[in-house]
């Protein structure tokens, strides 16, 4: 059966959210965000697999015959993003997923004012874990990325470290757990 289309009214409304608070050049711009959902035979929802690996979501930028054909034939047809997200992975993801992968595919869409043009932008980092396993960071770009994980994980544990605190509403102070007296 054929992939099946459909509107992904809640991850537009997050990525509104992403597009003021981290992707200040889309405001403004068409953004469509659509699910793409694959039924098996029986019309259960399959995992979408491309080159092995799971396809969460991908972004696009629709020009040219395309953005002519999406505008209802308008001749002055402006290019526009989409973002398609695969239905059978979003559904029971957790609400920190959806704003990855939301804000992921976003990250992808570039919009230059200056020559009013769209286009979209690759990862900063392609690599496979066995290389890291035999060669570490090396090249700059790795780095970076690492760094900026452990950054991210260094900040996580220590929310996580004060959510875990038991604190005194009265002084709003961490309570010291009492020590009976040896
Ligand atoms: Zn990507």
């Amino acid at each position: 059966m054929a992939d099946q289309y459909s509107e992904a009214a809640d991850a537009a409304a997050i990525g509104k959210k992403l597009i003021k608070q981290h992707h200040d050049h889309l405001s403004g711009r068409r953004v469509e965000f659509l699910f793409v959902e694959r039924l098996d035979k029986d019309g259960q929802s399959q995992a979408i697999v491309t080159k092995g690996k799971n396809l969460y979501g991908k972004a696009k930028l629709v020009t040219g015959l395309n953005a002519f054909l999406a505008s209802e034939l308008d001749s002055e047809a402006r290019p526009f993003f989409v973002i398609v997200i695969t239905k059978h992975f979003w559904t029971n993801a957790s609400q920190e997923f959806k704003h990855a992968l939301v804000d992921h595919e976003l990250q992808h869409c570039w919009y230059d004012s200056e020559s009013d043009r769209c286009s979209m932008i690759d990862h900063d980092v392609t690599e496979f874990t066995a290389i890291v396993k035999r060669h570490g960071l090396w090249h700059h770009d790795l780095d970076t990325f690492v760094k900026a994980a452990k950054q991210k994980s260094l900040q996580f544990d220590k929310e996580k470290e004060a959510e875990s605190k038991p604190v005194d509403t009265k002084r709003g102070l961490a309570a010291v757990p009492s020590v009976p007296a040896p």
